[in-house]
């Protein structure tokens, strides 16, 4: 319970350290947004977020995250889901999610595309890309995306927003903003090839800073809000 409080001052500092960062890197003011990522944490604490004024809140597990959404209750909350998807699991994440930022293969494009409600407003996607290649995470590689892109704007249900990448963790900002700076030319490129495009999602509480200096227009920050997780 003592640690309920926190979670205010942790909303606020972080929402001051966006502001300052946006001015440092010469920024507009309210450029970046404040994704929330709740995974894992338990339901109190989301909603105390959300009464604060927190509107968009990040999951990674369907159920998990379907299951808060039922709970709190709140239309005018945004959830993105930013977790790996299992195909079997498509229908689910097409109609409980405003924003999918997690694409990474066309099979995942074709059944959010078919399985998105008809009477539901079209599917903000971002793309993910494996950046630094590794084995154990999920994105696709940069080769990759003009091809999941083509099948996205072919898809009436599904609206393209803009990219999702999760580096590998480096310890510097130089290096840090090196690979963002990567992201940020595929970003630019999809931005002048497509009408719509809005949405670099990069920077989580390790490397906001980076991120924010390169051009991130989105950030999804966990532990710098919510505390540290048993469960990655
Ligand atoms: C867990 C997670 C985050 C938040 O990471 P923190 O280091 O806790 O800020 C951001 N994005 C994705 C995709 C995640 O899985």
């Amino acid at each position: 319970m003592t640690q309920q409080p926190s979670i205010l001052d942790n909303l606020h500092t972080i929402k001051q350290q966006i502001a300052t960062l946006e001015q440092r890197y010469e920024r507009p003011a309210g450029s970046v947004r404040l994704l929330a990522v709740s995974k894992t944490k338990p339901l109190e604490l989301v909603q105390l977020a959300a009464q604060s004024g927190q509107h968009a809140f990040g999951e990674n597990y369907i159920e998990e995250g379907i299951d808060k959404q039922t709970q709190i209750a709140d239309p005018t909350l945004e959830w993105h889901f930013i977790g790996n998807i299992q195909s079997n699991k498509t229908r689910l994440v097409a109609n409980h999610y405003h924003w999918v930022q997690s694409i990474d293969r066309l099979r995942i494009v074709t059944r959010l595309a078919a399985q998105r409600a008809p009477e539901l407003p079209p599917l903000n996607v971002c793309i993910q890309i494996n950046i630094d290649a590794e084995a154990s995470k999920a994105g696709c590689q940069p080769e990759e995306v003009d091809q999941l892109v083509e099948s996205i704007i072919g898809s009436p249900s599904l609206k393209l927003r803009g990219l999702m990448a999760i580096p590998a963790p480096r310890q510097n900002l130089e290096d840090q903003r090196h690979v963002f700076a990567r992201l940020r030319d595929i970003y630019q490129q999809m931005q002048r090839d497509h009408t719509g495009v809005d949405t670099l999602s990069i920077g989580m509480s390790a490397d906001m800073e980076a991120a924010i200096a390169e051009g991130s227009t989105m950030v999804r920050i966990g532990t710098a809000i919510f505390g540290s997780r048993d469960r990655p």
